[in-house]
């Protein structure tokens, strides 16, 4: 373990990690059965990208850029025990275990991974449609981008001169796979949507395009983008998954919907 902010590395064992882990990322409250499915994604996740800092001697790092860890203490009765309860358990898919990728609230249809990130190492996951999350925060939202925050967007996407945006194309899911900028007098530019959500959140906030699942309406003096979910909205939808624990629905049952095409398995792992 990369401690990111020290440098420092740490050895801390597989299972301690995930339970400590899981506060981060889904919050100590949620209902044991989300847990549980978190632990099995937090795990895989973890035995997928190990060895990710591997020059800086360590399999992972304490931040977002892996998962949250904030230190062994962070482990609560509740998340030590949706452990306990899978202990071991991962992910597979084609013989391997799979990086399984969670996000906050997917806004009423999952994301497939192929469609997220440009990466080979994607598992292959279906869309699926998932109305658990209707409730959460974060389901709908809206954000203005007035006409004078465009040249700023532009400049952190490479394109200084942007004074317009639309949307270029979207994924077999509808969430938007390209954004195009356009400068007066004519020069474009195209950009990922997920770039262009990255680059805004980090002028604006996360909350202020919260997913890549929005329309544009264009006005005079603003674009106000309209849209769903909150996250990447691949694999596991953390509100989903607590919306069905609560109404009784077991971590094998959320785990199959929102990794089909992946099994739930339990290999002998080294440590
Ligand atoms: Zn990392
Ligand atoms: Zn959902």
């Amino acid at each position: 373990m990369l401690r990111a902010k020290t440098g420092r590395v740490e050895s801390v064992p597989l299972e301690e990690y995930v339970a400590a882990v899981l506060p981060a990322e889904i919050g100590r409250r949620a209902p044991m059965a989300a847990l549980e499915a978190q632990a099995v994604a937090a795990r895989s996740y973890a035995v997928a990208r190990s060895g990710r800092h591997a020059e800086d001697g360590a399999d992972l790092c304490d931040a977002t850029h892996c998962q949250v860890f904030a230190g062994l203490a962070s482990a609560t009765a509740e998340t030590r025990a949706a452990c306990a309860a899978t202990r071991g358990l991962v992910l597979v898919q084609k013989g391997r275990v799979i990086a399984a990728p969670f996000h906050a609230v997917c806004g009423g249809r999952t994301a497939r991974p192929r469609d997220v990130w440009d990466d080979e190492e994607n598992p292959d996951l279906a869309s699926v449609e998932d109305d658990a999350c209707r409730d959460a925060p974060g389901f709908a939202w809206t954000h203005a981008i007035r006409r004078n925050e465009i040249p700023a967007l532009g400049a952190t996407l490479g394109f200084p001169g942007a004074r317009f945006l639309e949307v270029f194309s979207r994924d077999g899911t509808g969430r938007v796979s390209a954004i195009r900028l356009a400068a007066r007098g004519g020069g474009t530019r195209t950009v990922r949507g997920f770039d262009f959500r990255k680059s805004a959140s980090e002028l604006w906030g996360w909350a202020s395009v919260r997913s890549t699942a929005f329309e544009i309406a264009e006005s005079r003096k603003e674009y106000l983008l309209t849209g769903y979910g909150t996250g990447h909205g691949a694999g596991l939808c953390q509100a989903g998954a607590i919306a069905r624990a609560r109404r009784g629905e077991s971590a094998a049952a959320i785990l199959s919907l929102y990794y089909r095409g992946a099994e739930v398995t339990r290999p002998d792992l080294p440590g």
